[in-house]
C-alpha cells in the first residue's frame, strides 16, 4: 500500500522553532540551489523542497511579494514558519532624487551602514538601470568620482538584486494578478556601470545576474545586460561563460602612457593584454559586439591622432565605440572636450566603420551621470574635513 500524500501542514511540524544564529535569513540573493538548501536546513522535507523553492521564487521575483503571509498557495502554518526563519529584505532607500530629464537616483543603505547609488534612466520605449557592484571602488581612475571614495566593500548578491527590486518597486512594475502582461518594460535593460568594478566581485555579480535573468522571475534577457569593466583581464572570459551578458570596456586611451594615468589597472594589464583578452572573448560576434567606452577629456585623449590610433588598435574586433563626454564633479582634475572636438573624433571612428554614438549625459543636475556617483555621506564627509579628522 502506498502511503497517502503527506498533508501540507506537516511542513510546520518539522520546521525547527529555533531561529538560526544571527536572526532570520534574507532570501533575496540566494540562487535557486541556495534557496532550496536554506529551506531544507530550516526543516522543509526534501521531497517538497523543489516545489516550495519554485513557489517562493515566483512570489519573490515574479510577483514582488515580501510578506510570507501573502504567499497564498502555501499552507498557513508553513507561511508562519517561513516568517520565523526568513525575511525578504531590500536595501533601505535613504534618498530618492529625480532629475529634470526624468533620471532617478536612489541612495541605498546596505548592511553595516554603507551606502551605494543606483540610477534609473528612462528612454523612449525602454529604460536602463545602472547598478552598483561595490561600495566605492578599489581602483582609482583619475577622472572618476567613485574612485576617490575611500570606503570600499563588495556588495552581496542580495544587495545587487535588491537594487533592481527597489527600482521595480519605485516604478510600480511588478505584475498584478489577473491583469494582462505589460509588454513594454520600464526597466528593460541593466548595466553594471554604477559604483565599483564588477569583475572584482565576480561571484556575487554572477549570482545576482542569474537571479535577474531567471525566466520565472524578473526575466531580463542576458542580451539586455551589459557588464562594464576597467580591464580585469583574467576575469573577462568568465563574464561570457558564466553570465553570458554583453561586455563593455572602459578603454579611454590609445597609449599605455596615457591609460596608465587614467585607468591605473593598465599598469597591471596593459592595452595589448586587454586587447588579447577581448579578441578571445567567447561570445564575440557581430550581433554581440563589445562596447568600447571612451571618456572625452579635453587635451588629454581627444585628438584626431587618438581617434586614428583607436581604430587601428581595435581592428578586427566587432565593436561599438561609446564616446562619453566627461561629467564633471567637484574638484575633478579634467575638463570635458569641446563639442566640436567630440564630433570630429566620432566622425573619424565612424568613417572607419564603427558605430560611434556620443552618450548624452543624463541626470547631471542630481549628480547621477557616469562617473559622478559617490555616496552622499562620503561627499559630506569630504566637504567637512575637520569633522572627518576628529571622527565626528
Ligand atoms: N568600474 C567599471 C564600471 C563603472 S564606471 C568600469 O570602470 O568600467 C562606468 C563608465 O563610466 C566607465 O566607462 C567609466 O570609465 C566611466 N566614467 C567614470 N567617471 C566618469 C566621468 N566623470 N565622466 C564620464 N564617464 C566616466
Ligand atoms: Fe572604479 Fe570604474 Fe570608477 Fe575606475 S571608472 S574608479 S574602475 S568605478
Amino acid at each position: 500500500m502506498t502511503a497517502p500524500a503527506a498533508p501540507i501542514t506537516q511542513d510546520v511540524l518539522t520546521l525547527p522553532r529555533r531561529l538560526p544564529a544571527g536572526g532570520p535569513v534574507n532570501l533575496v540573493g540566494l540562487t535557486r540551489e541556495g534557496l532550496r538548501a536554506a529551506l531544507v536546513a530550516a526543516g522543509t522535507p526534501e521531497a517538497q523542497a523543489t516545489m516550495r523553492t519554485r513557489q517562493i521564487w515566483q512570489w519573490v521575483y515574479h510577483w514582488g511579494v515580501r510578506d510570507f503571509a501573502a504567499m497564498t498557495n502555501l499552507a498557513k502554518d508553513y507561511r508562519a514558519a517561513l516568517a520565523r526563519h526568513f525575511t525578504v529584505a531590500l536595501p533601505e532607500v535613504v534618498r530618492r532624487e529625480v532629475s529634470a530629464d526624468g533620471t532617478r537616483k536612489y541612495l541605498l543603505r546596505v548592511a553595516g551602514g554603507h551606502e551605494v547609488e543606483t540610477v534609473y534612466i528612462p528612454e523612449e520605449g525602454r529604460g536602463t538601470l545602472c547598478v552598483s557592484s561595490q561600495v566605492g571602488c578599489t581602483l582609482t581612475c583619475s577622472f572618476c568620482h567613485t574612485g576617490t571614495q575611500r570606503l570600499v566593500r563588495n556588495l552581496t548578491a542580495g544587495e545587487i538584486v535588491g537594487q533592481v527590486m527597489v527600482a521595480r518597486d519605485d516604478l510600480g512594475e511588478w505584475p498584478v494578478a489577473g491583469q494582462p502582461k505589460v509588454e513594454t518594460r520600464l526597466l528593460s535593460n541593466l548595466v553594471l556601470m554604477g559604483m565599483g568594478e564588477p569583475l572584482y566581485n565576480f561571484e556575487a555579480v554572477r549570482d545576482a545576474m542569474r537571479i535577474v535573468m531567471d525566466g520565472e522571475g524578473i526575466a531580463l534577457s542576458r542580451r539586455r545586460i551589459t557588464l562594464s569593466t576597467s580591464g580585469v583581464v583574467p576575469e573577462i572570459a568568465r563574464a561570457a561563460t558564466e553570465i553570458g551578458c554583453l561586455l563593455a570596456v572602459s578603454f579611454h586611451a590609445t597609449t599605455d602612457a596615457v591609460r596608465d594615468r587614467l585607468v591605473p589597472i593598465n599598469r597591471k594589464w596593459n592595452i595589448a593584454a586587454l586587447l588579447d583578452a577581448l579578441r578571445a572573448y567567447p561570445r564575440l560576434s557581430n550581433s554581440e559586439r563589445i562596447t568600447f567606452e571612451y571618456v572625452m577629456l579635453k587635451d588629454v585623449n581627444d585628438s584626431d591622432d587618438d581617434a586614428r590610433r583607436l581604430v587601428r588598435l581595435i581592428a578586427g574586433i566587432p565593436a561599438k565605440i561609446n564616446l562619453i563626454p566627461f561629467n564633471e564633479w567637484p574638484g575633478a582634475p579634467y575638463r570635458r572636450s569641446e563639442w566640436e572636438r567630440i564630433e570630429a573624433f566620432a566622425d573619424i571612428v565612424h568613417k572607419a566603420g564603427y558605430a560611434s554614438p556620443i552618450r548624452t549625459p543624463r541626470g547631471e543636475d542630481i549628480m547621477a551621470a557616469c562617473g559622478q556617483l559617490k555616496s552622499a555621506t562620503e561627499r559630506e564627509r569630504r566637504a567637512r574635513p575637520s569633522a572627518a579628522a576628529t571622527g565626528i
